[in-house]
């Protein structure tokens, strides 16, 4: 069995508790608008290896990762090759190694369900509150992650609720308090991260030749996250 993998990040201090070893998956589903990895969109592209050589890979850095830390699998999106995760989890957990996955949380199919039995905590994008943003600016229905979060709470599975900050869009406290609310109605939610918005991608956008969606947009404020923050609190 192989995956199509866009990128490796060996020492990665933000996507899951404690140190991990970042596994960034090729294809994605969905088309956010304020993606900053759309050179992960294209799907059966990419460096192939097998769950071996990256659990190989993870291994090596077993030293660094503490009690908190391990591998975390993100993307793209990891649930289109949820079978090639499924092995490199049940493999990585076999070594005493901590699993995270990183996900939109859009697809449900059996070999999701398998690979939810090999995860140790999920990060799930909850990205806008309201079912016209998330049809405009992410190309699916809320639904599809609050199934998604159904699924983790039947599991009682560690979940990180995430959603990207951008002003205009999602900054009012109306969503704050919308997402605090989703999360306060499950008990398998330990933590809501809010992420500022950032334009760092547009690089990526311009070396590609498509345009930047969200370039219009302003990034927030140092004291709005403060503010958002203390709602979510
Ligand atoms: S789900 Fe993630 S990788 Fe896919 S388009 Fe959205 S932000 Fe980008």
């Amino acid at each position: 069995m192989k995956g199509f993998i866009h990128s490796f990040q060996s020492l990665g201090a933000t996507d899951g508790p404690g140190i991990r070893f970042v596994v960034f998956m090729q294809g994605c589903n969905l088309r956010c608008g304020c993606c900053h990895n759309p050179d992960t969109w294209e799907c059966g592209v990419g460096s192939e290896f097998t769950p071996e050589e990256i659990a190989e890979k993870v291994e090596r850095y077993k030293t660094y990762f503490g009690k908190d830390g391990g591998i975390t699998v993100s993307g793209g999106e990891p649930l289109l090759q949820a079978g090639f995760v499924y092995e490199l989890f049940r493999l990585c957990r076999k070594m005493g190694i901590n699993t995270c996955l990183d996900t939109s949380g859009s697809i449900i199919n059996d070999d999701v369900l398998r690979l939810l039995s090999e995860c140790d905590r999920v990060l799930l994008d909850i990205k806008y509150t309201d079912e016209e943003s998330y049809k405009r600016y992410v190309g699916c229905s809320l639904s599809k992650p609050l199934e998604f979060l159904e699924l983790l709470q039947q599991r009682n599975i560690p979940t990180w609720l995430r959603q990207v900050t951008i002003p205009a869009l999602n900054d009012d406290e109306e969503n704050i308090r919308r997402l605090r609310d989703i999360a306060k109605a499950h008990s398998c939610v330990e933590k809501v991260e809010l992420l500022p918005f950032r334009k760092i991608c547009k690089s990526k956008y311009d070396n590609m030749g498509i345009e930047f969606p969200f370039e219009k947009y302003d990034v927030p404020s140092q004291s709005v996250m403060k503010r958002l923050n203390e709602i979510i609190k």
